[in-house]
């Protein structure tokens, strides 16, 4: 899950103020315990993804996150953040980011569906992300999953120390746009520590206005969002789910990522 920058008056405030607050520096040991709650994540991640088949429901793969994070002595950190009403945020086809789990919503052959998922355990949180195929898919739509995963991989190889949160967005923008997809701008990545959306914000596109450079400690969310047709994004009115305007699909991964002696270490994978 990502910023919401404009939802309630309460929720705005909250957010504004988190994301404009310092870039919170973790220590070591508190690098451990994310490592391990990324590691955590990753397994439950693992278990709902390999679940996604045609005919299972959204609110199956709910119910299973929250049951495997559970059963971990974690907690599922998305329910009941900003009011969200689920443990996972699942989002298929031209859903971008924040879809409702539902009972009436079972997966179709051909589609894609995003699966994004956030725990909390010991007071710090980790957040991750998987778009997938639905049984076959067209070939273009493996290519939009394609490059939106090495989007990320991009993004994460430039947190080096020296260079700067303006290289990340970059990278990303000119791999997606290279290949004729649209960045999402509305929504973006953040810092994560004992909140979940904690400063930085990390745009995946350039911007000369974040361009802070990269220091050992920081912790984040690095998550494009590639539509396969125009960057807009509408809110439907359940007041959640995010599609794209012109309806294309999009995909969105998403990882946790420290930055340790000068360079990525990805905390949610093993
Ligand atoms: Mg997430
Ligand atoms: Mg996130």
């Amino acid at each position: 899950m990502i910023e919401r920058l404009a939802r309630r008056r309460l929720e705005k405030r909250t957010i504004g103020d988190v994301v404009k607050g310092p870039i919170r520096i973790k220590t070591s040991r508190e690098i451990e315990i994310m490592r391990r709650n990324g590691r955590l994540l990753f397994e439950v991640m693992q278990e709902v993804c390999a679940a996604v088949k045609p005919g299972v429901t959204t609110k199956e793969l709910d119910t299973l996150a929250q049951r495997r994070i559970e059963d971990k002595g974690a907690r599922p950190a998305f329910l009941g953040l900003y009011g969200f009403p689920a443990t996972l945020c699942v989002s298929v086809n031209e859903q971008v980011v924040h879809g409702i789990p539902s009972p009436d919503c079972a997966l179709e052959e051909g589609s894609i569906v995003s699966i994004d998922c956030g725990l909390e355990l010991d007071g710090y949180m980790s957040d991750m992300a998987r778009t997938m195929p639905v049984g076959r898919i067209r070939p273009e739509l493996q290519r939009l999953l394609d490059v939106t995963r090495e989007c990320l991989e991009l993004a994460i190889q430039t947190m080096r120390v020296g260079m700067r949160l303006g290289d990340l967005g970059r990278a990303v923008q000119e791999h997606a746009e290279g290949n004729g997809f649209g960045v999402v701008r509305r929504y973006s990545g953040h810092g994560i520590g004992r909140l979940m959306h904690e400063a930085p914000e990390v745009f995946n596109f350039f911007d000369p206005q974040n361009n802070k450079r990269f220091q050992n400690g920081w912790v984040l969310a690095v998550e494009p969002m590639i539509n396969m047709g125009v960057a807009e994004t509408v809110e439907l009115p359940d007041g959640w789910t995010v599609v794209t305007k012109d309806r294309l699909p999009s995909a969105h991964f998403e990882d946790t990522v420290a930055i340790v002696d000068g360079g990525p270490v990805i905390l949610t994978r093993p």
